[in-house]
């Protein structure tokens, strides 16, 4: 098979997107992420052959947010299997990422691990598992990507932290049901912290490349998933991973994928590339602006999806 040269694509993209003021509003509901520049952009993608092709500010670095519940949903998928699916749900909830609406009528059991709640659920787990989670997450993370210096920015955290209501209320209403095992104070530490992680886009790419190795990282070699846990989650990504918009980024980018409030989104087709972007305007739905208009526009001029 040819590879794609994709370096002239992504280029052409990025600049005709770049050329047009960004719409997208940044998230307001965490003050340091308030602040970025709405109209950086930066992209990268990595081929199954460990090519890689980048363009605008993929250097940047950017707090992980949401595209991390991926990581720790591995994390704990690999250690319990199957009774992982007792505590958080595979469903697509057709709701916001933060929202509690579901949990009161179904016993505190989040419908999916890409939700706020399902993520709290799956930290709690990890909590349970792990003395240092977080150090267990970071190693997880400079592992796959090589990156020894990635680490948490603490003043994303706090910043988190301080503004963080909705959270404690899902984590306290998940607790009063009995569904969190440990203090929520802590919980919510970790929880914030391992959103609050920082990296760029070629740090994002090189981590997430074992989803479209069956599992194997490429970086280290290693299994973090069997080829069966891998492809599941990455059905989950596709039917889960931007809330209440998963279908529309089926429908036009057709990629499994996970956005993060930053402006972080990671996609992949697997056997053939990961392909990260990072644009901080979001959209009504919490998810970038310009990453979805470059998604959609890539697997188009690429013509490759898992469609
Ligand atoms: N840290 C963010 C929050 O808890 C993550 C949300 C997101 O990226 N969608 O609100």
């Amino acid at each position: 098979m040819t590879a794609i040269d994709y370096q002239q694509i992504i280029e052409q993209l990025h600049h005709s997107l770049s050329a047009v003021e960004a719409t997208g509003e940044t998230a307001d509901y965490i003050p340091e992420l308030a602040q970025v520049d709405a109209n950086q952009m930066g992209v990268y993608v990595l081929d199954q052959q460990g090519r890689c092709y980048q363009t605008g500010d993929w250097q940047q670095t950017f707090s992980i947010q949401s595209v991390v519940k991926v990581l720790t949903l591995c994390m704990a998928y690999s250690e319990l299997g199957t009774a992982l699916w007792q505590r958080v749900g595979m469903e697509p909830s057709g709701t916001p990422f933060n929202s509690l609406g579901h949990l009161e009528h179904e016993q505190g059991v989040p419908r999916n691990p890409f939700s706020n709640a399902g993520a709290l659920v799956v930290c709690d787990v990890l909590m349970g598992l792990y003395d240092d989670p977080l150090a267990a997450l970071l190693g997880l993370i400079r592992q796959t990507s090589g990156n020894p210096e990635i680490d948490v920015n603490p003043v994303v955290a706090e910043s988190e932290k301080s503004e963080g209501h909705r959270n404690m209320a899902l984590a306290h209403l998940m607790k009063s049901l009995g569904n969190i095992n440990h203090d929520v104070d802590d919980l919510l530490d970790f929880y914030f912290n391992a959103c609050s992680i920082t990296l760029n886009c070629q740090d994002l790419a090189k981590t997430f490349a074992f989803l479209a190795h069956r599992g194997r990282c490429p970086q280290s070699d290693q299994h973090i998933l069997d080829n069966s846990q891998s492809k599941r989650i990455n059905a989950i990504m596709l039917t889960c991973g931007f809330y209440d918009e998963a279908g529309d980024f089926a429908f036009k980018v057709g990629l499994p994928g996970k956005s993060g409030v930053s402006g972080a989104i990671v996609a992949l087709l697997p056997g053939h590339f990961v392909v990260t972007t990072w644009s901080p305007g979001l959209n009504a739905k919490g998810n970038s602006q310009r990453g979805l208009q470059f998604l959609e526009a890539f697997t188009t001029e690429t013509g490759q999806s898992i469609f």
